[in-house]
């Protein structure tokens, strides 16, 4: 079964984008995972096509609305489809490693991107979309953060990454950052390959990286030390 992605967008044209190259690309070439891009646009009704308006209560820029956008979401997603309705938002709630896991473990995702101020809030609660934030910064729209959804989701399924280990030790599968990386030439400007790495000893290189890994999130992530998903990893010392 593959990742099946109905993206609603005003800019369906930059779709798939940097997800047509490389891991991606080739997960969409095998038809492991399936983009399709819906232009909002076709679900206007009036003579100018119009999707937005001015917003209730004054104030700047145009609102999204919801007639339209309720209409292409109950085009694109009749009742019966199972798959979550997801709203890209800087209000929602931040897009995490397991939230990725789990859209990757289901059927696919309808996404709807935003433009202008945002959508009209009936339609997210009538239609009961899911807000998702990428990041604390606004974007434009919400076509950038959609393929930022869909790259960190496609990169999970099954056969996707080479080698399926490859994943497993990355920043935030165990709750912690990841630990820095070595390769070749052993010395670089003077800098060498720490010691550990090239001594064949796999339990001594084993515990550098989890005190590597654990170090780097106490300095600069200190608050993923507080989530459940490092609950189960190494703990720093009071
Ligand atoms: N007025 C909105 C606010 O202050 O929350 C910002 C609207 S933004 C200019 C336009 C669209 O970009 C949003 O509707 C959303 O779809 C998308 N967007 C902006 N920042 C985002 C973020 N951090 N995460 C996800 N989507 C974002």
């Amino acid at each position: 079964m593959s990742f099946r992605a109905t993206v609603l967008t005003l800019y369906p044209e930059m779709f798939p984008g940097h997800l047509g190259q490389s891991l991606a690309g080739r997960a969409l070439e095998r038809g492991d995972a399936v983009i399709e891009a819906v232009n909002i646009r076709d679900y206007a009704h009036d003579r100018h096509r119009s999707v937005d308006d001015t917003p209730a209560g004054g104030g700047a820029g145009m609102v999204l609305r919801p007639d339209v956008l309720a209409e292409a979401i109950d085009a694109v997603s009749p009742d019966g489809d199972e798959r979550p309705r997801l709203l890209m938002s800087p209000r929602g709630r931040p897009l995490t490693q397991a939230r990725v896991r789990d859209l990757a473990a289901g059927p696919g995702a309808v996404i709807v991107c935003g433009r202008f101020e945002g959508v009209d809030q009936r339609v997210i609660e009538a239609r009961r979309l899911e807000e998702v934030s990428i990041g604390d910064y606004v974007l434009s729209g919400g076509e950038p953060a959609a393929l930022t959804l869909l790259d960190a989701v496609i990169r999970v399924l099954p056969g996707v990454m080479g080698n399926a280990q490859s994943g497993a030790h990355e920043s935030f599968e165990t709750g912690l950052l990841e630990h820095p990386h070595y390769t070749r030439p052993q010395v670089f400007e003077g800098r060498e390959i720490p010691p550990v790495l090239v001594s064949g000893n796999h339990a001594a290189i084993e515990a550098w990286r989890q005190a590597q890994s654990l170090e780097l999130t106490r300095q600069r992530r200190p608050d993923l030390l507080d989530r459940p998903e490092a609950a189960g990893g190494p703990q720093p010392a009071k």
